[in-house]
This record gives C-alpha cells, structure tokens and sequence, in this order.
C-alpha cells in the first residue's frame, strides 16, 4: 500500500521550500519529491528586496545579502550605458545554487520528508492523490506542483498553463579586471538586446553572471535568435564568447486568468507561471506563491490560494505585462527617457524594493513628468512580506 501524507509537494526548489515550511510548521505530514539536479539552476540570481523580505522568516544568512545592489546601467546596443545609483539596494545578487541548497536544508530541518527522486506521474484517486516515481508511489490528501517550468502536476490537471515563456541563456564567469571598475555589485540591463526581452551582466563581486532573455510564444517554437543576439551583446561589452550559455525557459502569465487550483492540488511558482513579465523575476514569486498555497491548505481551502493571487500577484502582473510590452516596442525611447529622467529609474528601484506596486506605476510617471515625486509605501506590496501571510486567514 503506498505511504499516506497529508501533502505531497513535486519540486524543491523556492515555491516546494517555502509551502514546506509553511505546512510543516503548521504540523502537516508533507512529503517533498524532488529530482536530484545535474547542475545548479540556470539564474541570474539577482533577488529583489522584496524577494529578501519574502526570506525574512528563515532569517538569511547573511552570505544572501553579501552583493546588494544599488549602481544599475541601463543599456541599448549602439548607445552608451547610462549609469544610475540608487540611495538604497533595490535587489542582491546571490549563488543560486546555494540559495536554494540553504531552502531545501530548511525545509527538512522543518520537517519535511524529502526524497530525491523524479515523480513521474500524478493522479487523482478518490480522496486525494497518488504520485509515481522510478520505483514506488506514494499517496497524500492534498497536492502541490512546484516543479518549475515542466511540472508533471500542471501537465496532468491542467493547471499554471501560459502560451508566454522568456526563453533565456545564462552563463558565469570570473569577473574580467578590466570590467570590475564598473559591473562589481552593479547590474547592467541592456533593453532592445533581445525581441521582446533583454540582456544582462551582473557583478556580484568577482563573478560576472551573464545572460539574455526574450519572451516568446510557447506554440511557436524559436529563441528569436538568441545565440547570435548574445553573441553581439558580449561583443559590445567587449567580451570574449565564454563557455556555451545555458538555456532556460522562465514562464509568465499571459493574458488569460491563469487557474492554480483544482481541488485539493495546485500549482506554485514557475509551475503556475507566476514569473513577473517584465524582467523574469520567479524567486520572490515562488516564496510567495509556495507560502500562501500552504497557508491555504492549513485553513482548508486551496480556493482561497488562488483568489489571494488573483488579488496580489496577479494583478500586479497584469499592470507589469503592459509596462513590459511598452518597453518592448520602444526600447529607445526608454533608454533616452532614463538619461533626461532619471526618476523613472529610482521607480524601478521603489518597484523590486516592494514600495511601489505595478498598478501605482502609472500614476508614478505620470506624476514625475509633472516633475512630482512619486507616493511611496514601505510596505506598499505587504504580501512579499513574510509575517503578513498570517493575515490571508482574515482576508
Ligand atoms: C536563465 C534564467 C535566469 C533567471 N534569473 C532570475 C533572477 O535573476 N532572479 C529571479 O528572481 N529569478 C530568475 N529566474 C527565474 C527563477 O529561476 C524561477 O522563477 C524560480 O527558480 C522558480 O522557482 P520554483 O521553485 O517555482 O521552480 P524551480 O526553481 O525550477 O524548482 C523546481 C524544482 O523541481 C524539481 N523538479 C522538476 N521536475 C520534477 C519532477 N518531475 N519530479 C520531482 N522534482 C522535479 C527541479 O529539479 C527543481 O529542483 C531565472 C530563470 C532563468 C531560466
């Protein structure tokens, strides 16, 4: 007979670490499936403030905020960078593999049962689930998929579909000599280097992440180039070709209302394309979404999940998709209006800081082009913030 939990949870990365957490210490029987990785994760591994906040409740070591960012270039191939630093760090750069080794480490301190093994098929029987790895099946009452881009979960109930995905390359490298005076804990994001997307160097101390991203329709098959396109960008940055990129694909919501739930299973994360469609951020989104689908199971209704969702995350990315687009088909005049303006990057900044939310962003512009500061909230997107997950069993 197959072993009984209360959840079983596909994928370990930051959405299965922090609906583990959530659910274990609540008291849950949780089992964590994950397949062991050949490598770490492809990532740029640039955590927004926000997304630090959403760690708050693990405490962080203090190795996550080591590289904080607060010097941003801005970028369009044929143009100089323009520079910009910020008074405060709007995000910090991190090993990813180690990110999510210290995530899943707290996740078993937690509690959680976590075995490395891929689940290979998931379905539903009367009173729950049955997941299927290599050699064994186990059972549980409720179901999360948080297996990233390619989640077995939301293949089988249907669940986190988009047509929208960046198609990525990314790859890491010892910082040359000659860069370090300008890209060591800095960022540059260079716009109209990628159709619909962008590239990007970031310095995190002597380790130069490089990378692209275009988004694509998934139907459609096709990188837009993106070899050839990040050939030319190490070109314009005067750098050698390194060794391959790795490619990735990062999901994001496209124009339908996205389903997370069915029943007692839903989907978390990458695995609910929860990724932000302007830059691709996912680890913050995949905190939140792992811990407020966990706090829903606690209060015994993953429908609460996805209507807290659609009330937060989702609706900032329906403001941050047309920000996106609006870059995309004027990627020039973006850039022109970073150098005459520089407060419309420090609203970048106000944005990964969780101080400004996508939908305030219009009003933000719309008074700095009135020569206005923006109004500004610390705690403006307060479901980032660990200790308000709490409040979703009043909201
Ligand atoms: C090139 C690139 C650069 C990026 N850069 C950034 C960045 O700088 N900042 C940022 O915030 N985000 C970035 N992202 C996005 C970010 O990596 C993801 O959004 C984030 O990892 C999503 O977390 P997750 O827990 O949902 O999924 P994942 O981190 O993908 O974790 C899924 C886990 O599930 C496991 N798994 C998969 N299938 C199965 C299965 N069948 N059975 C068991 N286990 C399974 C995987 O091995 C993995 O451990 C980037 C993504 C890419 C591709």
């Amino acid at each position: 007979m197959a072993e009984r939990y209360d959840v079983i949870i596909v994928g370990l990365g930051p959405a299965g670490a922090a609906a583990a957490m959530e659910l274990c210490r609540a008291g849950a029987k949780v089992l964590v499936l994950n397949r062991p990785p050949a490598r770490d994760k492809p990532c740029g591994g640039c955590l927004s403030l926000r997304g630090l906040r959403a760690l708050d409740f693990l405490e962080p070591p203090a190795w996550v905020s080591a590289h904080a960012v607060s010097r941003l270039w801005i970028g369009l191939p044929g143009r100089a960078p323009v520079e910009y630093v910020s008074a405060s760090p709007g995000a910090y750069f991190v090993e990813r593999g180690r990110l999510d080794a210290f995530l899943a480490q707290r996740a078993a301190e937690a509690g959680a049962v976590v075995i490395s093994q891929k689940a290979r098929s998931v379905r539903a029987v009367p009173g729950g689930f049955e997941v299927t790895g290599p050699d064994q099946t186990w059972s549980g009452d409720w179901l999360l998929g948080a297996g990233g881009a390619a989640c077995p979960v939301g293949r089988a109930l249907g669940l986190g579909q988009t047509s929208w995905v960046f198609a990525a390359l990314v790859e890491e490298r010892p910082m040359p000599a000659g860069h370090a005076p300008f890209l060591e804990n800095a960022a540059l994001l260079e716009v109209g280097a990628a159709s619909c997307g962008y590239a990007w160097a970031f310095g995190r101390g002597a380790v130069l992440n490089l990378g692209i991203a275009g988004l694509t329709q998934r139907d459609q098959g096709g990188s837009g180039g993106l070899h050839r396109r990040y050939g030319k960008f190490l070109a314009r940055l005067g750098l050698p070709p390194g060794a391959t990129p790795r490619g990735a694909a990062i999901p994001c919501p496209d124009r339908r209302r996205p389903r997370l739930v069915k029943g007692r299973a839903a989907v978390i994360g990458d695995a609910g394309a929860l990724s932000d469609p302007v830059l691709g951020e996912g680890i913050a989104q995949a905190l939140v979404s792992g811990r407020m689908a966990g706090a829903a199971i606690k209060a015994g209704d993953l429908g609460l999940y996805q209507r807290r969702m659609e009330d937060t995350l989702l609706r900032d990315h329906y403001h941050a998709r047309i920000l996106g687009r609006v870059i995309d088909l004027a990627p020039g005049l973006f850039h022109a209006l970073t150098r005459h303006r520089p407060g419309g990057v420090e609203l970048g900044f106000n944005w990964l800081r969780g101080e400004l939310r996508p939908g305030d962003m219009w009003l933000a512009l719309a008074r700095g082009l009135a020569g206005r500061p923006p109004r500004l909230d610390p705690v403006r997107c307060p479901y980032y913030i660990s200790p308000q997950v709490r409040m979703f069993h009043e909201g």
